[in-house]
């Protein structure tokens, strides 16, 4: 129903970078190792997202534009059991509710690939194409059927800061991945794409950062955590480069967050923060991860016991460093 599609959408497709986001979490989904990502004026103009990925079979693409039909999800259950960064089986529909959308997918079992055009949810088109294995989808025109939304939309400027600085939050969940990005036709990122968080990180905010990192490694029975914590040559008085990542999706936890600054309070100045870059793997169902697509929150478990492993092996850590 293209109603409900276009009343959905509200939820999913707030702005170009929510379009971004989904776009790239399928690519990471297909098992893509390459992602690029192109925009035009804070994608208010275009989006493009292009992927090495499994591609769709040219039988499931009209599927793949039907709310829930796909999704990953495939009993309530497996909703505690996610791995995968898409679940509800409802962005590409709402996406296309709000937007002109073209498709170009092959799946590597196929030899010819499909394109197909969507506008306002309606597919006009679809035909056979000749095309390399993955999936490109091109947004253009995002809210031209819902003018009141698109009126609500930021300026270029404030747009392309957003779909920057997600871009940055998923190269950096997904360092295996190769992401190039794009932006009014100038490359403004390309990560190494081998799976070195390091070098992920030295790409975007460079060598300054990456040579007053400490790599961090713990593991206990409730979760193991990986990734960099700066030393106390690199702290900052905004929050920006706090990354914390649950099972590679970014999250924004206050017991994890106060475990870092509670770690670090006798080295940093008071009003600055840490630096640090850490993926937390846990079993999923320890965690609830609001299910909401939007929200960054989770919550855990056994919190406490979260927050003090956390914390004294962050506290041990820095005081054995060579500070
Ligand atoms: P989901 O919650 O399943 O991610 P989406 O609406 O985001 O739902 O995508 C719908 C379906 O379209 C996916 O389940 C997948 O089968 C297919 N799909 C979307 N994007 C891609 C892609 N880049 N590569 C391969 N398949 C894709
Ligand atoms: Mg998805």
């Amino acid at each position: 129903d293209l109603t409900i599609n276009k009343i959905a959408a509200g939820e999913v497709v707030e702005r170009p970078s929510s379009v971004v986001k989904e776009l790239v979490e399928n690519c990471v989904d297909a098992k893509s190792t390459k992602v690029i990502v192109d925009i035009v004026d804070g994608g208010k103009k275009s989006i493009r997202v292009t992927d090495n990925g499994s591609g769709i079979l040219s039988s499931e693409v009209d599927k793949s534009f039907l709310r829930h039909a796909t999704s990953k999800i495939k009993e309530i259950d497996d909703l505690y059991d996610l791995y995968s960064l898409g679940f509800r089986g409802e962005a590409l529909a709402s996406i296309a509710a709000v937007s002109k959308l073209e498709m170009i997918t092959k799946a590597k079992e196929e030899v010819v690939g499909t394109k197909v055009f969507v506008e306002g949810g309606k597919i006009i088109s679809k035909e056979p194409v000749g095309t390399t294995n993955g999936t490109t989808i091109i947004i253009k025109d995002i809210f031209f059927n819902t003018p009141v939304r698109q009126k609500f939309l930021k300026s270029t400027h404030a747009e392309t800061i957003n779909i920057s600085d997600l871009i940055n939050k998923l190269a950096i969940g997904n360092p295996a991945v190769q992401f190039k990005y794009i932006n009014n036709g100038k490359q403004m990122l390309n990560t190494p794409g081998d799976g070195k968080l390091i070098n992920v990180v030295r790409s975007i905010y460079g060598k300054d950062i990456t040579e007053n990192l400490i790599e961090v490694d713990f593991e206990c029975e409730y979760f193991r955590m990986s990734g960099y914590i700066g030393n106390n040559n690199v702290y900052r008085s905004n929050k920006n480069l706090q990354h914390t990542y649950i099972n590679k999706r970014f999250v924004k936890s206050k017991v994890i967050l106060d475990a870092i600054n509670e770690a670090y309070k006798s080295i940093i100045p008071i009003g600055k923060h840490a630096v640090c870059f850490l993926n937390i793997s846990i079993n999923p169902a320890k965690i609830d991860v609001n299910i909401h697509p939007t929200k960054l929150e989770v919550k855990f478990e056994d919190e406490k016991d979260l927050y003090i492993q956390l914390r004294d092996y962050l506290r041990r850590k820095l005081l054995s460093s060579n500070l």
